[in-house]
């Protein structure tokens, strides 16, 4: 008993003092898939806060990728760990979306639906790249409610592209036929973001497709859903350390991805009044529909009232009976700061979502599931994201309110 609680005692002062936790590892110091059963709230953020590059949290279940190092500090420290073997990845190749076939696809989509379809960059990425923005809206004239869908702020969660992509699709091609495509495309002005991240994106498809990258490439790379201007590195739910998978960069929109992704929502403020009214951001992987605030696990804040919280709720809660995802507030899984969604609302009142789509965890191939599942996974979301763009002339109609 004693040996076990000095056990116990040493691996916490040795992570204590230990802040460089993170991904810089040593060749044969590679990272392997983990989970953890049994988990609580609090020590899934103490886990973050270690610098622990979490992949899902799935129940009281944690996926994670950990250096053998980590993963014995861990087992020292009384977490139940069992690795979970490779996947085969032989259907990855070739059928998730590169960068260039991303550009690619939005420009064929304004090709063949110029009437509805517009294209332009949101900006430049850290290396230069741009980060193409497609717009949709038909016929229609006065206020028409916007909405926001982006993809691809963590380069290793290719499945998003394609969620992006597939919304893409299925607005331009339903259009005209679909009669409630059409109603939506005619009284609201989409825009759709596929790839955030197109430098991770082009690293983490470099050599086979299968590093593992997370943040963006500028120096040792910051995670773009910790750099957002709102609280940022308040609350432990980010990392200091350059190494880690959650480093929130030197300063608030320090990475150049989320400067201008924080300029076009800002330019979307005319005549006094953001038109945005509504957000997804799409990640991998869990299965959960997450809503603001990711910083403190208090339901109500100084930013988000007891109405607006029980709207958050309910349409959160309305979406994932229809994708079968779990609903819970950000920070039911562990403390975020500098997320999108967080700043989305408190800076602009977006009411804006997280979705973390399939899988569950590793078993479903992690972050690189096989490209058989992306027609289902992404279909998945039609009715969710349908929802959204329903609701967004006045969000708080879900709980009978007027705007
Ligand atoms: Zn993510």
């Amino acid at each position: 008993m004693f040996r076990r609680r000095l056990a116990v005692f040493l691996a916490a002062s040795l992570l204590a003092f230990t802040p460089a936790l993170g991904s810089s590892a040593a060749p044969n110091d590679q990272p392997s898939t983990y989970e953890i059963s049994g988990t609580t709230q609090p020590q899934r953020t103490a886990i973050a806060r270690m610098g622990i590059d979490i992949h899902a949290v799935h129940g009281q279940v944690m996926t994670v990728g950990v250096t053998p190092r980590e993963a014995n500090l861990l087992k020292v420290a009384g977490y139940r760990l069992t690795l979970v073997p490779p996947p085969s990845r032989e259907e990855l190749a070739n059928k998730y979306h590169s960068y260039t076939e991303t550009q690619q696809a939005v420009k064929d989509a304004v090709t063949k639906y110029p009437a509805i379809a517009q294209a332009s960059s949101v900006g430049q990425s850290y290396e230069k790249r741009d980060i193409p923005i497609l717009r949709l809206t038909g016929a229609g004239t006065g206020d028409k409610p916007e909405v926001l869908f982006n993809c691809n702020q963590h380069a290793r969660e290719h499945l998003t592209a394609e969620m992006c992509l597939h919304i893409i699709d299925r607005y331009t091609s339903g259009y005209g036929s679909d009669a409630e495509i059409t109603k939506m495309v005619d009284s609201r002005i989409i825009w759709i973001i596929p790839m955030v991240n197109p430098d991770g994106i082009e690293y983490d498809n470099a050599g086979g497709g299968q590093r593992g990258w997370r943040k963006n490439r500028q120096g040792p790379g910051t995670d773009l859903n910790r750099n957002w201007g709102f609280k940022w590195g308040c609350c432990g739910g980010s990392s200091g350390s350059t190494s880690s998978e959650t480093y929130r960069g030197t300063a608030a929109f320090s990475a150049p991805e989320t400067q201008v992704l924080r300029d076009f929502v800002n330019s979307r403020v005319v005549g006094g009044k953001q038109r945005i009214t509504a957000h997804i951001d799409f990640h991998t992987y869990s299965e959960l529909v997450l809503w603001p605030m990711g910083y403190t696990t208090a339901d109500t804040t100084p930013e988000v009232n007891a109405d607006q919280a029980k709207t958050f709720q309910t349409l959160g809660r309305n979406m994932a009976a229809t994708n079968r995802y779990t609903p819970e507030q950000s920070s039911d899984l562990y403390i975020t700061d500098g997320s999108i969604i967080d700043w989305m609302w408190a800076t602009h009142k977006i009411w804006s979502y997280t979705f973390e789509m399939y899988p569950t965890g590793a078993a479903g191939g992690g972050f690189y599931p096989p490209a058989s599942v992306i027609d289902r996974e992404t279909a998945r979301n039609d009715a969710a994201v349908a929802m959204m763009l329903s609701y967004a002339d006045c969000v708080p109609r879900v709980i009978g309110k007027t705007c």
